[in-house]
């Protein structure tokens, strides 16, 4: 069959409904398209026009919708994502996972932009994607076995596929889905696909491709994207040690999580160093496709070949379990990639048990620095043996049975990323209002706080200012789709960055972050989407695309009940320091709270305001 070429869109969904087996399709308006750009935006704005509110996450009625972007497909750099939308049985709010598997791109391959999954299966199936023809496939053969086991029984080199393990048949709250050895982690998609018996998506090849609009523009622009991302420090560091080199920066400013977030540090902590891994394990490339950052490796661990645990792993299943041997992390990485589970939440709830059992709250065999009870933990967790059961709930529903509230490191439900907020108050701030929970990928303040060094760690001036400014930023980011780590190379590699000194930049971003933000130059994202779909969008209606998408996620949640009182951080956060912090820190977050809600234009209550959600034609 002869190819057909997009232009970045089609504005076509596949919705399919797996209880009456049928097949139907969508069209997006170009003014969804302008407002929402694409990825998780549409997909959030498409979950908004149809789910009820209240619905249970593992009930018939949940919705699944895998969005692509406009430049998913396409070459420009890092492009290579999608992203997917639902409810968590996690949180019990919206949940949203961004992949940088081959997924998205072999859709668009068939003239999708998105696919739409209602509905549930009485029995185990797999669906089959091709053109505009969908086969429900049998799927007890493959029911029981682990994700690698799956893909190498369906997948082709003509086919991509997204495949649960059995943590996701069986509902473990944070199951995740493997794109290729890419994963939508967070918040339980695994377990929504297994509540559905849906164990397998199969896209075959189709026959359109991906060009631009404007060809020589796009050229260019990916030129200048790669000079950018080429020079950046952070990116060539990323590309040297993956994300393990945030642990550096993270050990140096003692915020590393370790044993439940008690402690900021330790004297084995530099074992879990991307440097040290690179030297031990001998890395290699390993990324998402097409990628000019190259973050992702695998290295020789345990005699074989795996893939090198990312730096929230080493966190969460490392240190904060007491383990800094880097060959066991692996193991708990690969248990947790075969039997589908998110590694944070798996981490942090563990942590969780272990500090239980030591206060007697739980009868369970589980310690710091024990691997071998580690893993078995880990196989109960998703096989739902024995207190395996309770441990697929996660850390703020087991907190909710056995007590120990103050010390489950979970914000909404969703388990604490790997950087201690006490050591970077904006940090905490984030955490707090992030949408989806305790979520680092919704803003990520420490970088200026600790990684980069712009801002004080240890004041809330400014920070409020930062959180929004992420916030809006990744959003338009996740809804383009584009990589978040692009945004280092391609904002502060532009002129006006490069030329001003960093005492100067450090200077404005602390006194007048209005300003500072104000200045950012990150016109290179709305020029791809012009180069790409020939419709005009300037700077400013990338970023308030981006802030329409966060505050339409933020109203979703509201209207499943989620109030002030859930923007907070736990106890431990707010209330004691780390044991080895000698300036006995802890977050100071009513005031910037406060400051965010005026400057988010939310109610006392958090609630987004009426004319605030008119401005946003919302
Ligand atoms: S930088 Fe890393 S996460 Fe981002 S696209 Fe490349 S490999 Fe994937």
């Amino acid at each position: 069959m002869s190819e057909k070429k997009i232009t970045g869109i089609l504005n076509r969904v596949i919705e399919i409904d797996l209880s009456s087996k049928t097949v139907s399709t969508i069209s997006i308006s170009m003014d969804q398209r302008r407002l929402f750009l694409g990825g998780k935006g549409l997909g959030l704005k498409l979950m908004y026009d149809r789910l009820k509110p209240g619905i249970d996450p593992f009930g018939e009625e949940n919705i699944i919708i895998i969005m692509t972007g406009v430049l998913t497909g396409t070459s420009a750099p890092c492009s290579g994502r999608f992203h997917a939308v639902f409810k968590s049985p996690l949180t019990h709010i919206i949940g949203s996972s961004s992949c940088g598997g081959s997924f998205g791109r072999m859709l668009k391959t068939n003239g999708w932009d998105g696919l739409i999954i209602r509905g549930k299966s009485p029995s185990p199936i797999s669906l089959q994607i091709h053109h505009d023809q969908v086969e429900f496939l049998d799927a007890k053969d493959l029911w029981g076995k682990d994700i690698s086991v799956v893909q190498a029984k369906i997948g082709s080199k003509e086919n991509e596929t997204i495949v649960i393990g059995p943590a996701g048949e069986n509902r473990v709250y944070f199951a995740n889905a493997a794109s290729g050895y890419r994963y939508l982690g967070r918040g339980g998609l695994g377990a929504v696909m297994g509540s559905k018996n849906l164990k397998a998506l199969i896209v075959l090849k189709g026959q359109y491709k991906t060009v631009p609009f404007y060809p020589e523009k796009f050229e260019k622009l990916k030129n200048r994207a790669n000079t950018y991302i080429n020079r950046n420090p952070m990116s060539l560091l990323m590309r040297d040690f993956g994300t393990a080199a945030n642990a550096e920066y993270i050990i140096k400013n003692r915020m590393l999580p370790v044993e439940n977030f008690s402690f900021g540090n330790h004297q084995k902590a530099m074992e879990i160093t991307g440097r040290q891994i690179k030297a031990r394990h001998h890395t290699k490339h390993h990324t998402c496709k097409p990628c000019s950052i190259l973050c992702g490796h695998k290295g020789m661990f345990n005699d074989s070949v795996n893939t090198v645990p990312e730096y929230e792993t080493l966190a969460l299943l490392g240190s904060n379990l007491g383990i800094f041997d880097t060959n066991f992390i692996s193991l708990f990485n690969d248990i947790c990639n075969e039997k589908g589970m998110d590694t944070i939440s798996a981490g942090g709830t563990l942590a969780w048990v272990m500090e239980a059992s030591k206060k007697g709250l739980v009868d369970i065999d589980l310690e710091f620095g024990h691997p071998d009870k580690i893993i078995r933990a880990l196989n109960a967790t998703a096989n739902l043996e024995g207190f395996g059961k309770d441990m697929a709930t996660g850390s703020r529903a087991l907190s909710g049975k056995y007590g120990g509230k103050e010390f489950a490191i979970q914000v909404k439900g969703l388990e604490m990323a790997g950087y201690d907020p006490r050591g970077a108050y904006g940090q905490g701030l984030g955490y707090a209002v992030a949408n989806r929970g305790a979520c680092h990928l919704s803003s990520f303040p420490v970088v200026f706080e600790n990684l980069l060094g712009f801002l004080d760690p240890d004041t809330i001036k400014a920070k409020p200012e930062f959180v929004k400014f992420f916030e809006n930023f990744y959003a338009a980011l996740n809804s383009l789709d584009i990589c978040q780590f692009t945004g280092y190379g391609l904002t502060l590699e532009t002129f006006l960055t490069r030329i001003t000194p960093k005492a100067v930049l450090a200077f404005l971003m602390q006194q007048l972050p209005s300003f500072a933000l104000s200045l950012v130059d990150f016109s290179i994202y709305p020029d791809f989407f012009n180069a790409v779909t020939g419709m005009k969008l300037s700077s400013r209606e990338f970023m308030i695309a981006g802030e329409r998408i966060h505050i339409l996620e933020r109203l979703m949640n509201t209207i499943e009940g989620i109030r002030k009182a859930d923007d907070t951080l736990p106890d431990r956060m707010l209330f004691e320091s780390m044991k080895d912090d000698p300036r006995k820190r802890c977050v100071p977050l009513s005031p910037m709270i406060d400051k965010y809600y005026r400057l988010r234009g939310y109610d006392d209550e958090g609630i987004p305001k009426t004319s605030f959600l008119k401005k946003l034609n919302l």
